[in-house]
């Protein structure tokens, strides 16, 4: 059982604010994913639940225990960072087993441990083999099964994926998922990577400038953005947005109109998604010619120039145009999402 608990935790560097005022409970069990740009304050985060960093405020509980003083060693957390630091004059089996060593767990548990730790990333037939001799996701599985092995109450991971190249990633995403699964142990995971973080989660923490946006499932952030900030983070491409103004449910910008929204006066920035919208030959709200297309497969990605903002709509793969002709853009306003023109934050 470990619930993390986080009470107005900072960091700060002088009159530099890393992070500010960090407040959450991450239950038992729960794999939780720090979700931000770079610099954000991810993982100056991680490295205080670590032991790593010394909070300049607040408090960090595990299962209730106010963690401040304690040693990293103390805490009962694993770590698991991008650069995977095996020991090259070891083998696989003895890095695996290398916590073990460290922390006088009983030598008699240790085969049984390395060979169970080692089969859960798959690395059975690799035990004899030194680091050298490994590929880039072997060795960052090798560095996953060294945070197993300890059987810890916590695991912390800290862009694990970012040195793979991309079609690991995500094999090896799909390990870290199904590793959480069958584990179930508390998970922080820090990225700046939108999917991994859709994909893993079971909540999402966006930060930006050391200040969390919004915590939320992955398809609450999706769907309900609680400022333009994580409206146009989360989602690829980016929510289109639009500066405008409301006048008795009716929004207007340069570029178009949309009536019907339940919204009161005044100005506001209008978003919805491309896969919201639809491209038609002339029905739409916005009409203009095509600034790109780009062909992704299953679907075609067009967008439009409106000043100096792109405007894209997700239409049929079979969609056939060329850039310069004219579309139009159809935005279905039960999908518009609407936020404050000043704040950013959502309304309604
Ligand atoms: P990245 O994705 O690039 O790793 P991050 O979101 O993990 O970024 P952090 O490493 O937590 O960001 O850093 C947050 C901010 O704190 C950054 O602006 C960074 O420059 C600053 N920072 C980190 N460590 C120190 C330090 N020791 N002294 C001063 N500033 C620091």
């Amino acid at each position: 059982m470990a619930e993390i608990q986080l009470k107005n935790v900072s960091k700060r560097w002088g009159s530099f604010v890393g992070v500010d005022n960090f407040n959450l409970t991450i239950a038992d069990r729960e794999f939780l994913v720090l979700l931000g740009p770079s610099g954000c304050g991810k993982t100056t985060t991680m490295r205080m639940i670590a032991g790593l960093e010394d909070p300049s405020g607040g408090e960090i509980r595990i299962d209730g225990r106010v963690v401040n003083d304690l040693e990293p060693k103390d805490r009962d957390v694993a770590m698991v960072f991008q650069s995977y630091a095996l020991y090259p004059n070891m083998n696989v089996y003895e890095n695996i087993r290398f916590p073990l060593r460290v922390r006088g767990t009983d030598p008699s548990e240790h085969e049984a441990r390395v060979m169970r730790a080692s089969a859960m990333v798959e690395l059975d037939d690799f035990l004899h083999r030194k680091p050298a001799e490994l590929s880039g996701g072997q060795r960052q599985r090798v560095a996953l099964a060294r945070a197993i092995v300890r059987e810890p109450n916590v695991f912390l991971m800290d862009e694990p994926l970012s040195n793979l190249d991309a079609k690991l990633r995500v094999s090896t995403r799909a390990q870290i998922k199904n590793l959480s699964h069958e584990l179930s142990v508390t998970t922080i995971y820090v990225t700046h990577d939108q999917i991994e973080a859709m994909t893993l989660a079971d909540r999402v923490v966006v930060m930006e400038k050391g200040i969390v946006q919004q915590v939320g499932s992955p398809t609450e952030i999706y769907d309900r953005p609680a400022n333009t900030f994580v409206a146009s983070f989360i989602g690829n491409p980016a929510m289109n947005l639009l500066e405008g103004e409301i006048r008795d449910g009716t929004f207007r910008c340069e570029a178009t109109e949309i009536d019907g929204l339940d919204a009161p006066d005044g100005p506001v920035t209008l978003g919805f998604r491309a896969e919201d919208s639809e491209v038609s030959a002339t029905d739409g709200q916005i009409t203009a010619p095509i600034y790109t297309l780009e062909l992704l497969g299953d679907a075609t990605m067009v967008a439009v120039r409106l000043g100096g903002a792109l405007v894209t709509a997700k239409t049929d793969k079979s969609f056939r145009a060329r850039i310069g002709e004219t579309i139009s853009i159809r935005i279905p306003r039960d999908h518009c999402h609407l936020f404050d023109a000043h704040t950013g934050k959502r309304l309604g």
